[in-house]
């Protein structure tokens, strides 16, 4: 979601404001975000300021050496709001925190899809499949799995087949 975007780079970039370049020092802060396959983010938030020493003291919960104003959840909040966290930092040298999204998109009964791979990529033995061909999801998957029950057109001619088809070769 948008919003947690938001309070991950909000809380980012405070902390590079107050912490990384305090008093108005000069520096520079990046915000940067790439998007791999529509799906997954990764929004990358770096200063060349301070840095700090214990990593992993100052991302505990409650920690924080910013005084009463602050309650040192930032990169607790960022931890839950993000799928995953890395902060690497250097005193003198600066701050790189690196966060990045999965966006699963949410599979239903009866939903069009595509494609992405040939037969072998798709995990089908029994039939030709042109890639990049529409999809009808039969049965939506559970979360762990892996594979979906889809009715395609095969190469061959068959159309209607039900079958399954892995998970990852499914466009949206
Ligand atoms: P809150 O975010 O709740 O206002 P906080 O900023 O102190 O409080 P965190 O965001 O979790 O809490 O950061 C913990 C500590 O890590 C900070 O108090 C500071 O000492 C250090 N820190 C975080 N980001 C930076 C940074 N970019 N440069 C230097 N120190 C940092
Ligand atoms: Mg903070």
């Amino acid at each position: 979601q948008v919003g947690d975007l938001e309070v991950c780079v909000s809380e980012a970039f405070s902390n590079a404001v107050e912490y990384g370049l305090p008093n108005n020092t000069d520096g520079t802060i990046t915000v940067s975000a790439q998007l791999r396959n529509r799906y997954s983010l990764t929004l990358v938030v770096r200063d060349n300021g301070k840095g700090f020493d214990n990593i992993n003291q100052a991302m505990q919960p409650m920690f924080s050496t910013g005084g009463s104003a602050h309650s040192g959840m930032g990169f607790t909040i960022m931890e839950s709001f993000s799928n995953k966290l890395t902060v690497k930092s250097k005193p003198g040298a600066g701050t790189v925190v690196t966060m990045h999204f999965d966006y699963r998109p949410v599979i239903k009964e009866g939903m069009t899809v595509w494609l992405s791979g040939d037969s072998a990529d798709l995990g089908i033995t029994d039939y030709n499949v042109r890639v990049g061909s529409a999809a009808k999801v039969v049965r939506p998957p559970n979360k762990s799995d892996k594979k979906v029950l889809v009715t395609i057109d095969t190469i061959d001619g068959d159309s209607n087949v039900t079958t399954y088809v892995k998970r990852s070769t499914l466009r949206f």
